[in-house]
């Protein structure tokens, strides 16, 4: 079964970019009318950023808390409050931020011109309209929601993306100066995101020869950014932002694998983001991922990173059986990595006992 991808049509990478944005907008301000939506995260409210952001006429910005990841109702409520301030539609919608951020910026887009909840749309091509023109400005490097067809969003029920063709950006602007004042350990659990991407993507029944190229061009990429010590931080963001980029290109043409499922019923069930959700399980999975787990361990111990440990010992039975419920549920993730007849290998009990070594 052959899947159709699309990806962002337009992009502009390199250090400085950011500044084209202003010359960028107008060129798409037909009328006196016009007006952009930027959704930012609000880790930026207070930095010299904020000030660059090219405001003009009857835009504005709406500051997003990504303290929690995207979720259904936040995206419902930015919706209905675009849609209720403005007698027209907006020309378009930029979202500034990490991976949250793009997700929102995303799925806000998709629901300006779809009705009803944002719930509705979980899933794959579920919105019936094309986005509103939606433009992304990653400032965290490593999810490749930048370049994905997907806006994942935590509902009432499930955690599941809008996937889809109107998902995708229709502009990415990819400047590394936007990531340089990232902490140590963002950095390192963002950029890990791209690292397990690679590998997932390369091991399961849905790696191909266009997959694999983004992969170990990818992984290529980020042992640089964390293997290489003579890197300066400049030379290392600008790889890590390609790194991001072919990491997404890698599994929207496969799939993630067995640490992604684990990791969604880590932050289902506890709250944590994906970035360090993700390190946590592929830290316990030497048993399926080898020695890509024990380059991980090193790259670890080289940054000094702070990973969280033994934290199945505060896990309620509770949690841990809704942690290997929602995980199972990942079937295509477990099918990509085990093969078709995976549940011969993959059970609840199996699942548990992986979040019992974390
Ligand atoms: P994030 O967007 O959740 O942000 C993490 C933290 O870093 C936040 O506190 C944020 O305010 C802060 N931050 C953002 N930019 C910063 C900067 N330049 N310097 C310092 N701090 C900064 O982090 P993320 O890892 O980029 O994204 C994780 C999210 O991406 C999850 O919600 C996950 O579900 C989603 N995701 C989506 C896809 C996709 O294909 N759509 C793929 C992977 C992950
Ligand atoms: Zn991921």
């Amino acid at each position: 079964m052959y899947r159709i991808i699309k990806s962002v049509p337009k992009s502009l990478f390199g250090k400085g970019s950011f500044n084209q944005m202003g010359d960028i907008l107008d060129e798409m301000r037909k009328d006196k009318d016009s007006y952009f939506v930027f959704l930012v995260d609000d880790y930026f409210k207070e930095k010299p950023l904020s000030d660059r952001i090219p405001l003009k006429g009857g835009d504005y910005i709406i500051w997003v808390n990504v303290d929690d990841e995207p979720k259904t109702s936040l995206v419902d409520k930015i919706s209905d409050q675009i849609k209720e301030s403005q007698s027209h539609m907006a020309s378009a919608v930029i979202g500034i931020g990490g991976g949250s951020t793009m997700d929102y910026a995303k799925a806000v887009s998709v629901m300006l011109t779809n009705e009803g909840s944002s719930t509705l749309y979980q899933g794959l091509n579920l919105a019936k309209v094309p986005a509103v023109y939606h433009i992304g400005v990653p400032t965290l490097s490593g999810t490749g929601a930048e370049v994905s067809m997907t806006a994942v969003l935590t509902g009432p029920v499930k955690k599941l993306g809008i996937k889809g063709e109107f998902t995708p950006f229709d502009l990415i602007i990819m400047d590394p100066e936007l990531i340089k004042d990232c902490p140590k350990n963002q950095r390192f659990f963002t950029g890990m995101d791209s690292y397990i991407h690679n590998v997932e993507s390369m091991d399961g029944i849905n790696r191909n020869s266009i997959s694999d190229s983004y992969a170990i061009q990818s992984q290529n990429l980020c042992r640089e950014v964390f293997l290489n010590a003579n890197l300066t931080r400049e030379e290392a963001d600008e790889k890590m932002m390609v790194s991001s980029y072919f990491g997404g290109l890698s599994i929207g043409h496969s799939e993630v694998g067995v640490c992604h499922a684990l990791s969604y019923g880590l932050s289902y069930v506890l709250g944590l983001h994906h970035g360090i959700a993700n390190c946590i399980a592929f830290n316990n999975l030497e048993d399926v991922y080898g020695e890509h787990v024990r380059e991980f361990h090193k790259m670890v111990e080289l940054h000094e990173i702070d990973l969280p440990m033994h934290i199945s010992k505060e896990f309620t039975k509770e949690q841990v059986e809704k942690m290997a419920v929602t995980a199972f549920g990942l079937d295509h993730m477990w099918r990509h990595a085990f093969g078709l007849e995976w549940q011969k290998h993959v059970t609840t009990e199996r699942i548990i006992e992986w979040y019992n070594l974390m």
